[in-house]
């Protein structure tokens, strides 16, 4: 495949996307725009543009588009937020969450050190400016201001920790999957001055959080 099968195939595949989902048109706006191919192993790139995961080495896995899609949208944010990635796995979401808020505004950790530098080099090199860590996203970033919003790609067993959601401003949200393999569902936060406000989203499969 080249540049403009590519191209083509990420259409249909926002196009599918528009029909099914009822999300923002700036969130279908970044998936067009980021070239998933470029973050699949070489023998996957065939079915980049498939709506489903994929594996991308060390028992990981990229989400499907439309989890990509759905998740994005619920973190609500806009040019010139700040916000904190828990996974970065091979930067594909980062990405997206980069092209609607703009350059060095996405921070994100990964568990995996070789997943880390591997995204790192990636993201770089097709212009995206994401700031990524190795580490635990329960410690990352300690020096950072509190973000506008957070989002976890891997799932805590027993609830988003309070690291995670202390690390986000009155007024932020937080994203995530939560709960045991088999049971985990989609959960948004919404950090207020006293208390946090949870919405479910419904049952999802992602890897669970080290
Ligand atoms: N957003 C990613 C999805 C990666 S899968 C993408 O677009 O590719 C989830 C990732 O979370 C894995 O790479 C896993 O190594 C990482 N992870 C698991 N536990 C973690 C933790 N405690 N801190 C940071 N990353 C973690």
């Amino acid at each position: 495949m080249d540049d403009a099968d590519h191209e083509a195939a990420r259409r249909e595949l926002v196009a599918g996307l528009r029909r099914r989902l009822d999300v923002d048109e700036r969130t279908l706006a970044a998936i067009e725009s980021v070239p998933r191919h470029e973050f699949v192993p070489e023998r996957h790139g065939s079915r980049a543009y498939a709506d489903r995961p994929l594996p991308i080495g060390h028992d990981q896995t990229i989400s499907a588009p439309h989890m990509v899609a759905v998740m994005t949208d619920l973190l609500d944010v806009g040019p010139g937020d700040r916000v904190f990635e828990v996974g970065t796995g091979c930067g594909y979401h980062a990405a997206v969450v980069a092209e609607i808020v703009g350059p060095g505004n996405v921070y994100s950790v990964e568990y995996v050190p070789e997943l880390a530098e591997a995204a790192r080099e990636r993201l770089q090199r097709l212009g995206y400016d994401v700031t990524v860590r190795a580490g635990d996203g329960r410690t990352a970033f300690p020096d950072e201001a509190r973000f506008d919003a957070a989002y976890l790609t891997c799932a805590p067993a027993d609830g988003i920790p309070d690291q995670i959601v202390d690390r986000v401003r009155s007024g932020g949200r937080v994203v995530g999957p939560v709960g045991r393999a088999g049971t985990q569902r989609l959960v948004r936060l919404t950090v207020g001055e006293e208390s946090v406000d949870r919405e479910d989203h419904g049952g999802v499969r992602f890897v669970p959080m080290q």
